[in-house]
């Protein structure tokens, strides 16, 4: 009994003696590693570069996580911050971006929406810590909201706009500014082109043309004719430019946010029953709900223009009450119809890059006499 006391009592001096070996050990241990990091931050500027980078890292981060402010709220920090430290070069540009050591600036991409409004900012080599590295500074006002994610490596600023901006870059060494710009201050009109269905919505179907791509075919046809036109300043939005299908929700809501001076659908028809027949020709659809927009005379003026470009067959205006995209257009809106794809002739035709040609010169020269007569 007495002796395994001992033995206890021996044991736990040992104990003893190596809890006091560990504390000295990790003391010096300690001690070392502070005189090299001391040593080391006044010696080596990247290292303290690096700690103070680390303090901002910080600061950021717990703005965010703790008091859970958003994008935008670090956002005007970032810049109160920047102005307060006399930093704040006054710059009249709405963002600075810093690009990531080693990026180059040919290697970001931006991407503008006008549709969703949505803005994208693709950086390469932008990992989680991007933002805290690279603070952005600037003016949130335009900007709804902001988003950061990143993976694979790269990073994705996400800038939701309340309307539409035209966005202009500029590239100052490692930074990127970016300038908002309104389609008003960049354009004396402003038109909206929505080439009909896209996707999954085919619209008719015939000898296996699809009314979607005339549709897109005519509408990417008016974008070349204007381009042809070095002397306008008339601002063009395409609903689509590509096999996509917005919904008629974001077709219609695009000509409003830009409070566009016209919009323009552009189909083609189908008789009722689907069936080839000797019917053809063109037709305008209108809404009148809104007498002051002007929109049956707008109507008039593509049916009188298109079927004067095409020599088609004038198959009248209609008064449409319940077409989405004209009901809901605060803007002066036309449907076209351009020509029926159940008559062989006329498919033949708007099957021909001639006469998709054609029917833009059409819309072109409505939309010229449009503005001539005051819309
Ligand atoms: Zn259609």
């Amino acid at each position: 009994m007495r002796t395994s006391a001992s033995r206890h009592i021996r044991l736990r001096g040992n104990y003893r003696n190596m809890e006091e070996k560990l504390i000295r050990i990790v003391a010096a241990f300690v001690s070392v590693i502070s005189l090299v990091s001391v040593f080391a931050l006044y010696h080596f500027p990247q290292l303290r570069l690096w700690a103070e980078e680390t303090a901002a890292f910080r600061e950021q981060k717990s703005l965010e996580e703790d008091e859970q402010m958003t994008r935008l709220e670090i956002l005007d920090y970032n810049m109160e911050n920047i102005v307060e430290k006399g930093e704040g070069e006054v710059f009249s540009q709405q963002l600075r971006l810093e690009i990531p050591e080693g990026v180059k600036s040919e290697e970001v991409t931006l991407e503008n929406n006008y549709l969703t409004q949505m803005f994208t900012i693709t950086i390469p080599q932008a990992d989680e810590y991007y933002l805290y590295d690279y603070p952005m500074v600037g003016r949130s006002d335009n900007i709804a909201d902001m988003t950061y994610k990143s993976g694979e490596g790269e990073g994705v600023v996400e800038i939701q706009f309340g309307e539409v901006f035209e966005v202009e870059s500029t590239y100052d060494g490692q930074y990127l500014y970016l300038d908002f710009l309104t389609p008003r201050e960049l354009y004396d009109k402003v038109i909206v082109i929505d080439a009909g269905h896209g996707g999954d919505s085919s619209g008719t179907i015939k000898q296996g043309i699809s009314e979607k791509d005339l549709d897109l075919a005519i509408a990417l046809k008016l974008k070349e004719v204007f381009e042809e036109d070095k002397e306008s300043k008339v601002g063009l939005y395409f609903t689509r430019t590509d096999d996509s299908n917005p919904s008629a929700e974001q077709r219609v809501s695009l000509a409003n946010i830009l409070q566009a001076d016209l919009f323009i659908s552009i189909h083609n028809n189908a008789t009722e029953s689907g069936r080839f027949s000797s019917i053809s020709g063109t037709s305008v659809l209108y809404d009148g709900h809104d007498e002051s927009l002007g929109a049956k005379h707008f109507a008039e003026i593509c049916l009188d223009e298109l079927t004067k470009a095409l020599g088609s067959i004038n198959k009248g205006l209609a008064e449409e009450n319940e077409t989405y995209i004209l009901s809901e257009a605060k803007v002066p809106a036309a449907l076209i119809e351009v020509g029926f794809m159940t008559n062989q002739q006329e498919l033949a035709n708007l099957n021909s890059a001639e006469y998709q040609r054609q029917a833009a010169v059409g819309i072109y020269q409505a939309i010229m006499r449009a503005f001539d007569e005051g819309y």
